[in-house]
């Protein structure tokens, strides 16, 4: 038996980071959406005891340093399966972009494994289990819109944001969350996005609103660091877009529209600028 999935990345509404904890984590507060981006993971049980990973995208690792790796060995481990299992990849999400990409692959693979060799887990116990591989892979695991608190891992579901179109571009630099992170100095921070304000206006479904309300703290680090990110929001924001803001912790910028040609026509004129070869029309999954 082969399974398949989609493994849906994520955007930020809105990012915020309340203050960095003893412990080196920050309290964040985030408004998670998750859009219709995925990756294809496919999964079946083999008879060689081995986590076999085959991708075609060579800038991740098919190791133990893969999350979907993490993933099969926590659930084998913990119910003694002495099988081995083959994952395929098609890696369709921006890597290291602030889509939680790694993070959406663990969250499906722990679905598959959970299904293929009927474990009998319900959601919530595959979410307690996902927070051991990364902060946002319960978020992953649930989808649609969620207020996210803690590290990540308090999640609860926000309902009425409406469909719309999304721009999603991944410029073609490198950034690193630790970076981003170490530079932000949270607890110093003079002004923080308005995630109460976002929630409200997502819950009125006022799409103007919501977008009005979008804000990433993150960018404060990141824009001053790489200006292409900056030149993106502005590209979309000039070419109809009712706000734009950076994914995360970037690089990646997505746009909302809510007219489908008007986003085509920014779509088409991004790619022309050449600025950034991964770009993404599509919408939200709610
Ligand atoms: P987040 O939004 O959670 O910060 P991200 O988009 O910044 O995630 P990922 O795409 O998850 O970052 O990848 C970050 C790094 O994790 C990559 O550079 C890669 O080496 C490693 N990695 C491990 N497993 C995966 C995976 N399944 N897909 C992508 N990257 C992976």
């Amino acid at each position: 038996m082969k399974l398949s999935y989609k493994a849906y990345a994520k955007v930020n509404l809105g990012l915020d980071v309340l203050r960095k904890r003893e412990d080196g984590y920050h309290d964040v507060k985030m408004i998670m959406q998750t859009v219709n981006l995925y990756d294809v993971i496919e999964i079946e049980a083999s008879d060689d005891n081995l986590i076999s990973i085959v991708t075609e995208n060579d800038s991740i690792p098919v190791n133990e340093d893969n999350l979907i790796y993490k993933a099969c060995k926590l659930l084998m481990d913990e119910f003694n399966i002495n099988r081995g299992v083959r994952i395929t990849l098609i890696k369709n999400i921006p890597v290291a972009a602030g889509m939680a990409g790694g993070s959406t692959d663990a969250a499906y693979t722990l679905i598959g494994i959970n299904e293929l060799f009927k474990l009998g887990l319900s959601k919530d116990e595959l979410m307690k289990r996902g927070v051991k591989i990364g902060a946002d892979v319960p978020y992953c695991i649930m989808g649609g819109t969620a207020l996210s608190e803690g590290i990540g891992e308090i999640l609860s579901p926000v309902s009425g944001m409406p469909n719309c179109n999304i721009l999603i571009a991944k410029p073609p630099i490198d950034v690193s969350t630790k970076f981003v992170y170490e530079n932000l100095h949270a607890n110093e921070l003079k002004r923080h996005p308005d995630i109460d304000g976002l929630k409200s206006y997502i819950e009125a479904s006022d799409i103007y609103s919501i977008a009005n309300k979008m804000e990433n703290v993150l960018e404060t680090v990141t824009v001053k660091e790489y200006p292409i990110i900056e030149e993106i929001k502005t590209y979309m924001k000039q070419n109809g877009a009712l706000n734009s803001i950076m994914s995360g912790s970037g690089p990646t910028v997505f746009g909302l529209f809510d007219n489908y040609e008007i986003a085509k026509k920014a779509y088409d004129g991004l790619l022309a600028r050449n600025i950034t070869t991964q770009v993404y029309l599509t919408d939200l999954v709610l």
